[in-house]
């Protein structure tokens, strides 16, 4: 399942089991692309 940064919002598709933070930017605090949050964004 994709994820998405919480600082730059680009998508991780690759994300390791041990490193998960962003690889742009490095940011630790990532969100699944399918939650509550896609909500938030669309209205
Ligand atoms: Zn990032």
């Amino acid at each position: 399942m994709p994820y998405i940064c919480m600082y730059c919002g680009k998508e991780i598709k690759n994300l390791e089991r041990s490193t998960v933070r962003c690889p742009y930017c490095g940011y630790r605090v990532l969100a699944k692309k399918r939650s509550s949050l896609a909500k938030e964004v669309k209205s």
